[in-house]
């Protein structure tokens, strides 16, 4: 059925002459900074684990069902059970080094499970966990961690082709993987169930890919426009590549998200000069929310300054509340993407696993 797919797939769209990987190696959990945390398979599943020129098999049920790992400097301590040892890397995957489900807790934080090869490290005392995993279960997964419940197919689909693009082409803002799993590259959680509409879209645009001048285009998008979208310039970024628009966003034009800050001269300076970068900075300083987007006027009163502004995010590319109006008007993902990436096609990658 995958092959019928993907050659009806081929007939509607031309194929992108480039050669794309088609897994990504996603950093994740790395904000909550873990010393320590457990590895286990799914409830009928099996996971291999290779660390320290040794081999251990995880399963429920088995003696050995629940890794528990803690970094000590550069090293790995592993134990489960009455094994115990030590290592500077481990790898857990299936039995053939393929991707199986694996489900990682750290203690009294979180639990997630993940589709994928796990390879885990430890630097300066901190573990890093990276998955490689499927390029398509990674768009599913952004597509349910970034938009809201009940958006309509035609904008998730939308969203899945997005994600995409830029997984094949926006890499390189880390050294020891590929993305992140937050919104600095794209936010991600679990993979979402398979008849679920996230898991929906992305099967139903399996492949596809935004392209500019025959290469993929790195697609950014934001929450919402405030009635358009910026350009790189607008926003003092420089960027190779697509050369994004400024577009007119209907819904957003018609009911702007509107908000007011109040910021100090300095910040306000600060946004004046840097653009989207100085934005970036002062919420890494006073959280995410301090200024909503770089869509604003100012206005000084008495040593402060007061921000009235529009939009949510840096208002490039697709407008997440506008494609979910869009979609609700009618329009299915073709006319999405046509307003917000001009100058774009739909191409297919050439590869699928
Ligand atoms: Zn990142
Ligand atoms: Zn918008």
């Amino acid at each position: 059925m995958r092959r019928v797919c993907f050659v009806l797939l081929l007939l509607v769209f031309p194929l992108l002459v480039q050669s794309q990987p088609n897994t990504v190696r996603i950093g994740v959990l790395s904000i909550f900074h873990p010393h320590e945390l457990t590895i286990a398979a799914d409830p009928t599943g099996e996971l291999m684990i290779a660390a320290g020129g040794q081999r251990i098999f995880l399963q429920q049920g088995s003696n050995c069902s629940l890794l528990r790992v803690r970094s000590a400097g550069e090293n790995l301590l592993l134990s489960c059970n009455t094994v115990e040892l030590r290592g500077g890397e481990l790898h857990a995957s299936g039995r053939n080094q393929q991707s199986a489900g694996l489900v990682i807790t750290l203690p009294g934080k979180i639990k997630r499970r993940y589709v994928g090869v796990l390879e885990l490290k430890a630097m300066r005392g901190e573990l890093f966990p990276i998955i490689t995993m499927d390029l398509e279960t990674a768009v599913a997964s952004v597509i349910l961690a970034e938009t809201t419940p009940g958006t309509p197919l035609e904008a998730l689909r939308a969203q899945a082709i997005v994600s995409r693009s830029y997984f094949v082409s926006g890499g390189g803002r880390h050294s020891e993987f590929d993305f992140c799993d937050l919104t600095h590259c794209q936010f991600l959680r679990e993979p979402p169930a398979s008849d679920s509409p996230a898991a929906n879209a992305a099967a139903s645009t399996q492949g596809l890919v935004l392209t500019y001048e025959e290469k993929s285009v790195a697609a950014m998008f934001t929450r919402s426009c405030g009635g358009r979208t910026r350009t790189l310039e607008e926003i003092r970024v420089s960027q190779k590549g697509y050369p994004y628009f400024s577009v007119r966003c209907d819904f957003c034009y018609n009911n702007p998200v509107r908000w007011a800050r109040k910021v100090s001269r300095e910040d306000e300076e600060l946004l004046k000069l840097r653009g989207e970068n100085g934005r970036l900075a002062i919420g890494r300083r006073l959280g995410w929310n301090a200024v909503p987007s770089n869509n604003f006027t100012a206005q000084e009163t008495g040593g402060e300054v007061t921000l009235s502004g529009v939009g949510q995010g840096h208002g490039l590319g697709l407008c997440q509340r506008g494609a979910r109006g869009m979609a609700e008007g009618g329009s299915d993902f073709r006319a999405i993407l046509d307003r917000y990436f001009p100058n774009t096609r739909l191409q297919a990658l050439p590869s699928f696993p």
